[in-house]
Parts: structure tokens; sequence; C-alpha cells
């Protein structure tokens, strides 16, 4: 039987995207000034967290000098200090911190991941990048069986949507927003970007209120 390990040990080795192998590598050997004497990952990024968990944050993209860098998703960059700073609180990660693949954050009852795996320009995969990473998505959901899913984003809701394939109509994304498809239920979190938490649109008390909605819904059922 398929494992999650096994299932990320054939993600990391992934190539099917020629624009997105050329760019994470690419990204890998220029680098960033401020981190040139880093090793960067520059591969797939796997999932991150516990086996088995009941909550699932689902993000879009790895970031190119954030996770493409460090080899672990919502690790190294403004977008991971946002989030695991909120998840430390939520009492799902052992500190609140996320800056190397070897820094001791522990997730507790939840796992993260992305619906693309590998960096892409501009942080927006094509619609065919996103097919082509699709299944990925649907093995993990499918060997998890998470209670929650935490979409970062409308385009990780939408991938979730389409990885899940509930019947139509599929419900609308927003910051708080609140679907039950089978036996998990989808709640909506505005992405953790620069551009939502430097302008007030994503706060802490924000962040908050979704990942306690999460938590308790994983404690009822
Ligand atoms: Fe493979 Fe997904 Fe990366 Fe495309 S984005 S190369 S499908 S891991």
């Amino acid at each position: 039987m398929e494992s999650l390990a096994a299932l990320d040990a054939e993600i990391v080795t992934c190539r099917a995207c020629a624009r997105l192998v050329e760019w994470r590598e690419q990204v890998g050997r220029e680098k960033r000034k401020s981190f040139r004497d880093d090793t960067y990952w520059a591969r797939p990024i796997p999932s991150f967290g516990d086996d088995p968990a009941p909550i699932l944050i689902v993000g879009l993209a790895p970031a190119a000098h954030g996770a493409n860098r460090t080899g672990r998703v919502f690790t190294g960059d403004r977008s991971a200090d946002f989030l695991v700073a909120g998840m430390h609180r939520a009492g799902l990660a052992s500190q609140p911190t996320s800056i190397a693949a070897d820094d001791g954050l522990r997730l507790i009852g939840c796992r993260m991941t992305a619906a693309v795996r590998c960096a892409p320009p501009g942080n927006t995969p094509t619609p065919d990048e996103r097919t082509a990473c699709r299944p990925y998505l649907v093995r993990e959901l499918a060997l998890l069986h998470p209670k929650v899913i935490v979409a970062l984003g409308g385009l990780a809701w939408q991938e979730t949507l389409r990885a899940l394939e509930p019947p139509r109509p599929w419900p609308k994304f927003g910051h708080g927003a609140e679907e039950l498809i089978g036996t998990a239920t989808l709640l909506g979190c505005y992405h953790p970007s620069q551009q939502n938490t430097f302008t007030g649109r994503l706060t802490p008390p924000m962040l908050d209120g979704v990942l306690g909605r999460a938590v308790a819904l994983a404690k009822s059922r």
C-alpha cells in the first residue's frame, strides 16, 4: 500500500514541468545575494508534518528563495514567519519560527503541503502546471484523510476543490469560508504573503481565527 513517505519520495524526483524544472534550478544556481553561501534545494518540495494528521494546510507553490532554498514547505521566508507563528499560537507547531529544514520545528496534529510542488516564476504556475501537479494532492488527500483542510489563498482553494471534485456548484473562496466536503471541512484563509500581511489584509488575529476554527473542528469530529 502507498504511504505518504513513499509519495514524498516520488515527488522530489519529479521533472514533469520543463519550465518549472528550469526555473527552480536556475534560482538555485544564481541564488539571492543574502543566501549566496546556501546550497539551494532546487527540487520539488515534499509535504511536511505529522502522519496521520487531522489538519492539512495547503499553499499554492514554494517560494523561490523560501522553500525552494530550504527544501521544506513554508520555511525560510516572511510568509513562513507569519504562518508558523500563528500555528504555534494555535498549538499546531512546536516553535514560532520556521527558518531551516534542521531548525527543530515539529508540527502537532497538522501537515503542510503545496498544490504545486515546484517554485514558479512570479509565484504563478500556469494552468497546465497546476494540472500536472494535481495528482500528487489527490493522492495525498486520499492517504491522509484529513478532517480539516485549510486553503491559503484562492488558487489553493480552487486546486483543493479540483482535487476533491465535490458536486457543483463549488463554494467561493473567502477568508473564513467554510464548506463540508465529504468527511473534510474546507476552510479558506488569505495567503500569508507579504502582499497581504504588510497591507493588513491578513492580520495575526485573522489567521488565529481560521486556525482556531480548524483546531476546534479537528477536535469535534
Ligand atoms: Fe512535477 Fe509538480 Fe514540479 Fe511539475 S510542479 S515538475 S508535476 S513536482
